[in-house]
């Protein structure tokens, strides 16, 4: 399988799933339709990253991209302000991606 070819939702599967396998939990805000399109219930900036998600105190956002996707400026501000526990992912960077949620637990 080449990554390359990865969709977000794809990608974003198989983040969950592995995060899942390695005892992290998470949620992701999904959109929703309204009368007004699509809408993400949530007060405050645009621009949140995708998935939170936590393991043993270890806090992260991440915001998923295809390999060609580009962050808004509202998806960057939200990165830079998060500073170490902000990630921007994409397929291409996957052995990273595994080798952070497959990290052995910190005790
Ligand atoms: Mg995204």
């Amino acid at each position: 399988m080449t990554a390359l070819r990865l969709t977000e939702a794809q990608f974003q599967q198989r983040v969950l799933e592995t995060a899942a396998i390695h005892g992290w939990r998470y949620a992701h805000f999904r959109p929703a339709r309204t009368v007004h399109g699509w809408r993400t219930p949530v007060q405050g900036y645009p621009g949140v990253p995708d998935l939170l998600l936590a393991r043993h105190g270890v806090i992260l956002l991440t915001e998923l991209k295809t390999d060609t996707g580009r962050p808004t400026t509202e998806q960057l501000a939200w990165l830079e302000q998060l500073g170490n526990h902000g990630r921007l992912w994409r397929p291409r960077d996957w052995d990273q991606v595994h080798a952070e949620l497959s990290r052995p637990k910190e005790h």
